[in-house]
Formats: structure tokens, sequence, C-alpha cells
């Protein structure tokens, strides 16, 4: 899907402080980010929303989370947490239509979020 902002990323095609990539997803820093540590992991797979999601691709997600939870390692999150964030449509927060999870963390994070 060539005109989706995240495949591009994916492909290498526009420019992303990637953190992290497999045959099956990618991670970057995000553009705008709203905690010290805000990264969005994604699968290579251009999938819309999470409502897209088919059952034959869900161990993709256990993946995403297990990335999610390698990266949030490496920042030195493990013992402080973080938060893992999916948005879905237009009432969830949904902006870029590719899903994708945010790792946010290295503040304190809020309850309810808003
Ligand atoms: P959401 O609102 O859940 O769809 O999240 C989309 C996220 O993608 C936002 O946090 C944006 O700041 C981020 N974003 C959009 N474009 C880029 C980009 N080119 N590189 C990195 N992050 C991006």
């Amino acid at each position: 899907m060539m005109s989706c902002i995240f495949c591009q990323i994916a492909n290498q095609e526009i420019k992303a402080e990637l953190t992290y990539q497999d045959h099956l997803v990618v991670a970057f820093k995000d553009l705008a980010p709203q905690a010290p540590v805000h990264q969005l992991i994604i699968p290579r797979l251009h999938i819309k929303t999470l409502n897209d999601l088919k059952q034959e691709e869900s161990s993709l997600i256990g993946h995403m989370v297990y990335i999610a939870q390698q990266l949030a390692s490496e920042n030195k999150l493990t013992d402080r947490g973080y938060r893992i964030v999916s948005n879905c449509n237009s009432e969830g927060g949904q902006n870029v239509f590719h899903i994708h999870l945010h790792l946010l963390g290295g503040r304190q994070m809020n309850w309810p979020p808003g």
C-alpha cells in the first residue's frame, strides 16, 4: 500500500529513526514524542485498523508486544514501567491507518489516559 506512510517507513522509502527490524515488524521513534521514550512498533504487513486483523494474522500482535518489551528493556524501562497503547479508528484516536503499538515510557503515566 504505497500511499501508507508506515509502509513507506517499513520499506525505507522515507526516513525514520529505526530502532529494530526483522522480517515481520519494524520499530522506530515517534516523530512527535509524548514521553522521553516513544517508539512505534508496526507490522510490515499493511493492516488498516485492529478491526481488520484476521485470526491468521493475530500472532503478529504477540510478536509486536514482545518487541515492545525488548525495546522497553533496552531503554531501561523494565523496572520503572511503561505503557503500550494501540488506538483504533476515530474515537480511539487513530491518525495513521496502519496498525501500530505505541511504546511510551520515561515519565509517570496517568490514568485515565484522556
Ligand atoms: P496514532 O495517532 O495512534 O495513529 O499514532 C500515529 C503516530 O504516528 C503519532 O504518534 C505520530 O506522531 C506518529 N507519526 C506520524 N508520522 C510519522 C513519521 N513519519 N515518523 C514517525 N512517527 C510518525
